[in-house]
């Protein structure tokens, strides 16, 4: 079978397109297209066997020819495959393209991994509910996590009718604003309908994750973009190559205005992975200000000359980001630590270097290991 007779500018014309296939991916494949290999994107992973959109519609294909022993490289909903075209069912994962993007979490394991949870994301929609008052730390954790995976963030606050004072929204936007630089924020009502079109505008074309605490109306937007109920498209009946009839639970859905809904499970309320420069791209403000700290290695405590705590004083940097900064550095210190021997050691280093005290205490309690 050869599919190359799709040139390069057809990409937009391609069956794949509205799963995300683009020039860019078309190029990347070209080596594996030469061998014959089919392009595909991974919609569904489960027992080392996944499920696969390809020009010859969802196959299903074993991942044994590509497991590596690092769980961050097994093959997850989102990423685009080679599938082997020979062979039956299920046919093979020959190899996976090079990730744009990726969401991984902390696994309970005490090794220093992280699991992926899924991959070429590039909106993730943080949906946060007005029903509640707004916690602009929760928002800054979400907002960490999809900076950290390489996805454009987008702030929704849904159910927007429970807010109908048109002055009262705005304060609360502004309020989402100012903790969130560089990132859109929208309102949504699904009751009404209103400011779905702007979402849609958004996220059109690209590949979207819903992120967000529960009950903040992450099922209500997904149905509202799927325009059908999700459950509904979720267990819809696929006919196989076989012409049986199975139940398919796809993580990965395409968008009736183009583009596609990522949802798997674990994915929607994760929590930090050595999300260091996700917070810092949350906090861009702050790492300007400390480019004008006098100490390259500023704490922002009480050094002289220090920029964050003068932006402080004069009310430019509120408390509260400051704040909050701390709290996700410290936490994310903290995952980095309890996940990774390295970064314990050096952790311990760091505490060591804290005086002699410390030091003694330490050796103290090392002797009394032994
Ligand atoms: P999830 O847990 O994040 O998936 O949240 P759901 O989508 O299940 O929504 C939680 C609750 O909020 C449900 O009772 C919804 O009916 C309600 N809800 C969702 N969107 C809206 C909205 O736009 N307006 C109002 N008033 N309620 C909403
Ligand atoms: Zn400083």
């Amino acid at each position: 079978m050869n599919f190359s007779s799709l040139s390069a500018s057809s990409a937009s014309l391609h069956p794949l397109a509205q799963y995300g296939w683009d020039e860019d991916w078309e190029a990347e494949f070209a080596p594996y297209a030469e061998q014959g290999l089919l392009p595909g994107r991974v919609v569904r992973v489960d027992r080392g066997q996944c499920d696969v959109v390809t020009l010859l519609g969802t196959v299903r294909a074993d991942t044994e020819f590509v497991v590596p022993r690092d769980p961050m490289k097994v093959v997850c909903t989102g990423d685009w495959v080679a599938v082997d075209p020979e062979g039956g069912d299920p046919r093979y994962v020959r190899a996976y393209l090079p990730r744009r993007t990726a969401f991984v979490r902390s696994t309970s394991s005490k090794r220093s991994e992280g699991q992926i949870l899924a991959a070429n994301v590039d909106h993730a929609v943080i949906a946060v509910s007005l029903a509640l008052e707004l916690d602009l730390g929760r928002v800054e954790r979400f907002l960490a996590l999809a900076w950290e995976s390489g996805a454009q963030p987008v702030v929704v606050l849904t159910k927007a009718d429970l807010v109908p004072d048109p002055v009262a929204l705005s304060y609360l936007v502004q309020d989402v604003e100012t903790s969130a630089p560089g990132v859109p924020v929208l309102t949504v009502s699904a009751l009404h309908g209103d400011g779905l079109d702007v979402l849609v505008a958004m996220v059109g074309g690209g590949t979207s994750v819903l992120l967000g605490q529960s009950g903040a109306g992450k099922s209500t937007l997904a149905n509202a973009l799927l325009g059908e109920d999700v459950m509904d498209v979720q267990a819809a009946r696929d006919v196989d190559g076989k012409g049986r009839h199975t139940t398919t639970t796809r993580n990965l859905l395409a968008l009736p205005g183009g583009g596609v809904l990522i949802d798997t499970p674990g994915l929607r309320g994760v929590g930090l992975f050595d999300a260091e420069t996700g917070v810092g791209q949350v906090f861009s403000e702050i790492q300007e200000l400390a480019d004008g700290c006098r100490f390259q290695d500023c704490g922002h405590e009480s050094e002289p000359g220090c920029a964050v705590l003068a932006a402080l004083d004069s009310g430019e940097l509120p408390v509260r980001r400051l704040e909050s900064y701390r709290k996700l550095m410290r936490e994310n210190q903290w995952i980095v630590a309890k996940t990774d021997a390295r970064a314990r050691a050096e952790l311990r280093r760091d505490w060591k270097r804290k005086g002699a005290e410390g030091k003694a205490a330490m050796e103290a309690k090392r002797r009394g290991w032994r």
